[in-house]
């Protein structure tokens, strides 16, 4: 009996880490955010179900190009949980990303999404890096109507290649994705890393990391 209790504890605890992990399956029909609530659980608490509307559910504008005149000529429109509160406890999201002609989407990683991606409009270049040690480049030139996903964590970007603008849609396996720009989080981090930190680890002098941190 005792084993069987001991047993049945260590299947129960591997169910709960496991699935704490991830984003859990809904145990209702949907759980509309109410950010306004103190609470919190793995996501959003729940809006009262019986005041729940069509409007809780939907997001318009997603046909409005996103504005590229900035330093990287892209510019992505998310609509994930803070944009669309129906998407609370559901586990997925979307983007629009616009790019300016040689435009990039800069090197970035979602941790806690995978990412598959249609091309709209022009033409892409897109890759992803493996984990260490391979550090694989996985990469791949789209036309419009092509699809490539980017598996969870790992870092990717996108760059447009055509001779216009080109327009992507993304869905993304997560109501909250994140996500971590590597330029901007290692040489724009608040307060600075050091940059004899950096130096060393990107193997370069001082004076060209405050250099690239004066940029971000
Ligand atoms: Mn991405």
């Amino acid at each position: 009996m005792a084993t069987f209790v001991l047993l049945f504890s260590l299947i129960s605890l591997s169910f709960c880490c496991i699935s704490f992990a991830f984003e859990p399956s809904p145990l209702q029909d949907f759980c509309v955010a109410n950010p306004m609530m103190p609470t919190r659980v793995n996501g959003l608490p729940c809006k009262n179900p019986a005041t729940v509307e069509a409007s809780d559910f939907f997001f318009s504008g997603l046909h409005l190009p996103g504005k590229t005149s900035n330093a990287v000529g892209s510019k992505v429109t998310p609509v994930s949980v803070a944009q669309l509160p129906g998407l609370n406890t559901l586990g997925i999201s979307l983007v629009r990303i616009d790019y300016a002609p040689l435009g990039i989407n800069p090197p970035h990683t979602h941790p806690r999404a995978s990412e598959i991606l249609t091309v709209i409009e022009g033409s892409l270049l897109v890759g992803f890096i493996t984990s260490n040690p391979d550090n694989r480049f996985i990469t791949k030139t789209l036309q419009k109507g092509d699809v490539f996903v980017f598996p969870v964590g790992l870092i990717h970007f996108q760059h447009n290649v055509g001779t216009g603008k080109a327009v992507a849609i993304a869905a993304l396996s997560s109501q909250n994705p994140g996500v971590i720009t590597i330029a901007n989080a290692v040489f724009g981090s608040n307060p600075d890393i050091n940059s004899d930190v950096l130096a060393k680890a990107f193997q370069v002098d001082k004076s060209i990391v405050n250099q690239i941190q004066t940029k971000f």
